[in-house]
């Protein structure tokens, strides 16, 4: 079996909330979605998302995804796609680094290689573990009351766990106001929540440390992200009995194998585009569970497609490890595939289709923006 084309389709995702904003005043309203598909050259065809959330939140971008593929697909054609690994070599022979262009081309080869056995990916990654797991929601940062009113809102369609966002600016509000952003957000808090704060790396160490001394005794929450550099994460969590989550820097293996060696945090948001997709993902996937870390599956955004390949890969963390996974589906307006993907009391299961088990809807997909043979 062999790599015979390679098409590349654009689409942009509305935000299905308005305007989504992040620490540090940044304001996103669409995301710019990159789709792959791998046709082999006998006849299946394997799809993979790559969505950056915007150009201001990581070094990715959507245009650096187009470019990176037009950089990498003419090294493929002809390859095994069922090869993950060799496959993660030649791309990486092709072009260094840019691990969000090579997300989409890896993913839809772990569909490939899923619907030439007749399994579903999860399988193949180390098997599912049958258990449904909870999704997060994405609370932007907003006024107290009207994170509190989004909290309950999806607290009423069945989400347990909740990424409340945080990191104003002195001039939005500092510390203040994130500390009532997450008092007002936990306010009704119900048994067997979870709770991510997450400041995407917006806070220096002193606001942090300002937010968590206003902030009532007894709230139960993660704190995510807190800081944007290495050594003022390190050093607000020796000043702090929060527990810490890593997203923006554990970025790759080398990132995630500094973190575990400098204790530096006790989860991980595993993004599978920013992380290079379903085969860096099943690796950082093992990492971190053999260090104890706890795990929540996600992207940086994206739709159906990208929505599989998390629904897939945290089907085989152990659940006892595995928080929750981001119903990226809910974050944007546009559908891009069907699958059997069942949602019952704000769990999720993987579907039992072979490969990612979704159908790309090609009305939404439009015509290919470029194609490599
Ligand atoms: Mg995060």
């Amino acid at each position: 079996m062999k790599i015979r084309q390679i098409d590349v389709f654009q689409a942009d995702l509305p935000y299905s909330g308005g305007t989504y904003e992040l620490s540090g005043g940044r304001l996103y309203s669409s995301f710019d979605a990159t789709f792959v598909r791998i046709t082999t050259d006998n006849g299946l065809e394997g799809w993979g998302e790559s969505t950056p959330f915007g150009s201001t939140y990581i070094a990715s971008h959507a245009m650096g995804v187009r470019a990176g593929i037009a950089e990498i697909a003419p090294h493929l054609i002809g390859r095994d796609p069922r090869q993950v690994d060799r496959i993660y070599d030649a791309m990486d022979n092709a072009l260094v680094g840019h691990l969000h262009a090579k997300t989409p081309l890896d993913i839809a080869c772990w569909d490939l290689l899923g619907k030439s056995v007749n399994l579903p990916v999860c399988e193949l990654l180390g098997g599912s573990t049958n258990q449904p797991m909870p999704i997060i929601s994405s609370i932007y940062a907003g006024t107290p009351q009207d994170m509190r009113e989004r909290v309950a809102k999806h607290r009423e369609m069945g989400y347990k766990s909740h990424s409340v966002k945080i990191g104003a600016t002195e001039a939005e509000g500092g510390p203040s106001l994130d500390a009532a952003r997450i008092a007002e957000s936990l306010a009704d808090r119900q048994p067997g929540e979870y709770y991510i704060v997450d400041a995407n790396g917006g806070m220096t160490v002193e606001h942090a440390l300002r937010v968590l001394r206003l902030l009532p005794s007894g709230l139960d929450f993660v704190l995510e992200a807190p800081c944007a550099t290495w050594n003022e994460c390190m050093r607000l969590r020796q000043r702090t009995n929060v527990p810490i989550i890593a997203d923006e820097l554990a970025q790759d293996d080398r990132s995630i194998s500094q973190l575990i060696a400098d204790n530096a945090a006790d989860g991980i948001g595993l993004k599978i585009s920013k992380n290079g997709g379903l085969t860096q993902g099943r690796r950082q996937r093992d990492m971190c569970t053999a260090a104890g870390l706890t795990i929540s599956v996600q992207d940086t955004v994206g739709s159906d497609i990208a929505f599989a390949a998390i629904v897939h890969l945290g089907q085989t963390v152990r659940p006892n490890l595995l928080r929750s996974v981001l119903e990226c589906r809910d974050v944007v307006t546009l559908q891009t595939a069907t699958g059997d993907f069942p949602l019952v009391d704000g769990m999720v299961r993987a579907p039992q289709t072979p490969g990612l088990g979704i159908t790309p809807i090609m009305s939404a997909l439009g015509e290919p923006v470029a194609s490599y043979s």
